[in-house]
């Protein structure tokens, strides 16, 4: 696609990484600052501008119908597109090797919804497992019944054949969580895509907690990967939102999405001549449809001030990534020789409550996924009664207990009274999600600090 005419471009398909910066044969670190951006095309700003705009002028004529039938490019109308936040968008795309395009919205939740939608609407059926984000588990278990979309837990998480059973004829994609949350086990993502590719379905991954500084689910044949960007993507706890990135290579034609195939009200030529969505969009199918419709009528639009903290905050993502990933295996040491501690649960160490995978599986699994480092969440697990557990938690100062991961700030929570509260006791049996799970999510203070921190609340605790 075009880069666009003077303002990034980029209406209804906009978000592939071809346009405006390039990013051919930059390495990461070179397009997390620079990709997908070119000054010359912003009066040679050196910093993203923040097009604070609802609308763009049509011109003439003329130019309003080739942009109403899809023929140009150029932004129309900022819910569904808008020149700062196409500049994240293609940002992110260029961020994953073999990434197509992306979308970005208002929220992971949004990404979320948005992509499964895609996936599944009109009476699909989605495959996953219990270890999932809170208010994904809710949406599963009480929004999409309620929109005709089944969602089914395998029964062995860890088994890709247990996923295999499980498909039926109406399944339409696999989808989970690349590191899991809260108890950060590893998916084995190669082995689900080998089963999802087989059965004609996509593979679907919530990339949140690694973020793609270290792990690139396409790189092991993802489909499909969401974000909740409010987390470490943006990282400091400053922004609610969400992307949706795809690979483009995925075949919408098999049979299988016939939502991808069949005419669509909307999408006439200028003829009147209806089209479908592989038409109108041949290279990025999945990102466009979503945008056409779930984007442009359900309407969860990013603004563009908040597009604009993302990109300040992807401009230090492996700076901060490093340090957190440092501090987290600082904290897991501590941890680890902390007789108040009944066990540690991180990725590339493994571990966790026996209810969970064997430490060996998932630390095996981070040698081939986590080459850079396990992330910034540390579970663990409190040897203690609850009512000590409470008095830990009211305890530490300069870990702060909040509803959130990914910040700068180090900060701490206890998910199984909390962000997974709204989980029956069977789920969280099958997660293993104990009630004496406490989740660290490490900031960039100095590790001695939060050591300390920790130290003194177990010594008032017990
Ligand atoms: C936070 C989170 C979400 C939801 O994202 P919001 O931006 O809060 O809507 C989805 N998935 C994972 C793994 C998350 O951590």
């Amino acid at each position: 696609m075009s880069g666009g005419t003077g303002g990034g471009g980029g209406n209804i398909a906009g978000g592939a990484v071809d346009g405006g910066g390039g990013a051919g044969g930059w390495g990461f670190d070179t397009r997390k600052v620079r990709a997908g951006y070119d000054p010359t095309e912003h009066n040679h700003a050196v910093s993203v501008p923040i097009y604070q705009t609802t609308a763009y002028t049509l011109e003439t004529v003329a130019r309003a119908d080739a942009l109403f039938a899809f023929e140009d490019e150029d932004p129309l109308y900022t819910r569904l597109s808008n020149p700062t936040v196409d500049v994240l968008e293609r940002r992110v795309t260029a961020l994953h090797e073999g990434a197509a395009a992306s979308v970005a919205l208002a929220s992971g939740m949004a990404a979320v919804s948005y992509a499964l939608l895609n996936a599944a609407g009109r009476g699909g059926h989605i495959l996953t497992t219990c270890r999932l984000y809170g208010g994904t588990v809710d949406a599963f278990s009480h929004i999409y019944p309620e929109l005709g979309i089944a969602i089914d837990v395998v029964e062995d998480a860890d088994d890709p054949a247990s996923f295999e059973r499980a498909i039926g004829p109406r399944t339409r994609a696999i989808f989970v969580e690349g590191i899991t949350n809260p108890l950060v086990t590893v998916t084995d993502l190669a082995a689900l895509a080998e089963v999802a590719h087989r059965h004609g379905i996509l593979l679907i991954v919530d990339n949140t907690l690694a973020t793609p500084c270290l792990l690139d689910p396409f790189e092991f044949g993802a489909d499909v990967v969401v974000y909740s960007a409010t987390k470490a993507l943006s990282g400091h706890g400053n922004v609610i939102a969400g992307l949706v990135v795809e690979s483009g290579r995925f075949d919408y034609g098999s049979g299988h999405f016939p939502q991808f195939t069949e005419p669509h009200w909307f999408l006439r030529d200028e003829n009147d001549v209806p089209r479908n969505h592989l038409q109108l969009f041949p290279d990025t199918p999945f990102t466009g449809r979503l945008r056409a419709l779930y984007l442009n009528y359900l309407g969860a639009a990013l603004g563009p001030f908040d597009a604009y903290l993302i990109l300040l905050g992807i401009e230090t993502l492996t700076e901060r990534v490093t340090k957190q990933v440092a501090n987290a295996e600082a904290l897991v040491r501590y941890l680890q020789s902390n007789p108040h501690v009944a066990w540690v649960a991180y990725p590339t160490v493994g571990g966790g409550p026996s209810t969970s995978p064997p430490a060996a599986s998932s630390a095996a699994l981070a040698q081939k996924y986590l080459l850079r480092g396990g992330g910034s969440i540390v579970s663990f697990g409190f040897a203690g009664s609850e009512e000590q557990r409470r008095r830990f938690l009211d305890s530490v100062g300069l870990f702060s207990y909040q509803a959130n991961i990914g910040d700068a700030r180090s900060l701490i929570i206890n998910p199984a009274q909390t962000t997974h509260i709204e989980l029956t006791h069977e789920q969280r049996e099958l997660c293993g999600l104990l009630p004496e799970t406490i989740r660290l999510s490490l900031g960039l203070e100095t590790a001695s600090d939060l050591i300390a921190d920790l130290e003194q609340a177990f010594t008032r605790a017990f």
